[in-house]
Formats: structure tokens, C-alpha cells, sequence
């Protein structure tokens, strides 16, 4: 088989923060598949056939990407942020386990993108600087019991945790109910933040407090962060968003 398949990342949204590796698996695709924001980004080139799809769809999707690259076609999936981070990086090899055994032998690579916690967390000062986790908080693809299950574990350990895909129009609830059951294990003043659309033009970070947050408006482009028991807040000047951060140590001050 001659074709490939790239699964690029395609990073949080600006142009400077995707990787000349990621750059470049674009520039060699002959067809460029994914969600239409994403296939968007890209700019429009002759020679390159796009395939935008619906969100709901991904496996679907990462079959026909591999039937493309079996027929000898190159061809970029791409994905916001990272690919492997909830995302098409799984779909593939979701597909690639259940599909055609010959497609195992295709040119399959994966180019790293900067992750919405990676790029929120540069945005704010250091938040992650301690122990963090990422959940997503959509139950499309796992129970709800599941999920709350594994939040608060977390939220008992004392991880920073990272909140992706925390609300839609079909899961209005489910974040308002993490905020509760973490308001119920975590102190009412630990910081909270609600990062939308990082390094976009339509950027916007509201820095908090956990009682704060219960209230504050979210959609489907921000990321939630809450602290840890040592996170916390440097204030600087007026109209200035504070420094957030989490010391490496746990135990000293
Ligand atoms: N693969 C992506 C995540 C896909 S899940 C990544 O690595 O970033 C989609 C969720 O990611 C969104 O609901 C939101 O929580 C988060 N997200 C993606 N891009 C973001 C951005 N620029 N700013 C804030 N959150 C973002």
C-alpha cells in the first residue's frame, strides 16, 4: 500500500502554535479529513480535496480515512489541540483494530498538537505545576456513573483537574453537578478557571472562586480548570488577570 495517513493536531487555534511537523503532514495531504472547524482551519490549496463531517461521527470518519489511504491517497485527519487527547487519534485505531487487517501495513503517524490544558495553563502562569488530571466530562461515550466516579477520586487525591467538553446543548447539567460534587470536597475559596477559546481571537478567562463558578456561563469552547488545595492566586494590578499557579511541592509553603 502506498498511501498514508497523518492524524495531526492541529493546536489551540492559532496559526504560530501548530508545529512545523503538523505543517508539514498538512502539506503533503492530498485529501484532509475531520469536524468542519477543524478542516476550516486549513487554508484551501488545489490538490487538496476536504472532507468535512459532523462532530457525531468520528469513527465513521476515521474509516473512510483509512479507505482513502488503502486506495493509495494521502491523507491528514485532523483534530483541535492534540489528536490523542479526546479526540481522532483513538477513532483511527479504533477503526484500524475493527477494519481491514491489510490496512495495519499503511503509513500511519500521529503529529502532536498543544492541548487546550497546555495552552490554558500558559495563558494563566503555572496551574498545572503540581499532580493534574484531564477528564472529559461528556457522557457520549461513558456513563455518567463512571464519570462521577472518577472525578471524585480525583477530587479527593487533590489534583488540579482539567475539564474538557464541560457543556453542549444536549449535556446542559452535567457540569453545574461536577461543580457540586467538587464544592462538596474542595474548599468554597479554591480557584476555578474558565478558559474559552485560548489563543483565539475570541479569547476569553474568567479567573474565580469554586462558589463562583457554580454560576458562571460556559459552552462547548472552554476548558475548566479546578485547583488543587495548594493552588492559588498572584495578584497584580488594576484590570491585570492574576497569575494562577500550583507549587511542584506538596507539604512546604
Ligand atoms: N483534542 C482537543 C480536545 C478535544 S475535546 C485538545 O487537545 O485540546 C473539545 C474540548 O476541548 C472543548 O469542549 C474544550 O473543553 C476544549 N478546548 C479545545 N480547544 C480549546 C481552546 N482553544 N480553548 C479552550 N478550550 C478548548
Amino acid at each position: 500500500m502506498t498511501g498514508s495517513l497523518a492524524v495531526v493536531g492541529l493546536g489551540p487555534g492559532a496559526p504560530d502554535l501548530l508545529t512545523d511537523s503538523a505543517r508539514a503532514a498538512l502539506d503533503r495531504a492530498q485529501d484532509l479529513v475531520g469536524y468542519v472547524p477543524y478542516v476550516a482551519r486549513v487554508p484551501e490549496r488545489p490538490g487538496l480535496v476536504r472532507h468535512a463531517s459532523d462532530n457525531r461521527v468520528e469513527v465513521d470518519r476515521a474509516r473512510h480515512a483509512l479507505e482513502l489511504a488503502a486506495s493509495g491517497r494521502h491523507v491528514a485527519v485532523v483534530s483541535g489541540g492534540d489528536p490523542g487527547v479526546f479526540a481522532m487519534a483513538a477513532a483511527v485505531f479504533e477503526a484500524l483494530e475493527r477494519g481491514d487487517p491489510a490496512w495495519r501495513a499503511l503509513d500511519i503517524t500521529v503529529e502532536p498538537g498543544i492541548t487546550a490544558m497546555l495552552a490554558a495553563a500558559a495563558r494563566l502562569g503555572a496551574p498545572l505545576g503540581g499532580d493534574f488530571c484531564a477528564l472529559s466530562l461528556s457522557d457520549n461515550l461513558k456513563p455518567w456513573e463512571i464519570l462521577t466516579a472518577r472525578l471524585e477520586a480525583v477530587l479527593r487525591a487533590d489534583l488540579v483537574v482539567a475539564l474538557y467538553n464541560p457543556i453542549s446543548s444536549a449535556r446542559p447539567w452535567q457540569l453545574g453537578a461536577a461543580l457540586d460534587l467538587a464544592a462538596g470536597i474542595r474548599a468554597a475559596d479554591t480557584p476555578v478557571v474558565f478558559a474559552r477559546a485560548v489563543w483565539r481571537l475570541d479569547e476569553a478567562i474568567r479567573v474565580m472562586t469554586l462558589s463562583e463558578a457554580r454560576d458562571a456561563p460556559a459552552d462547548m469552547a472552554t476548558l475548566v480548570l479546578i485547583g488543587a488545595s495548594a493552588t492559588r492566586l498572584i495578584p497584580r494590578g488594576p484590570g491585570q488577570r492574576p497569575f494562577v499557579y500550583t507549587p511542584r511541592s506538596v507539604g512546604a509553603s
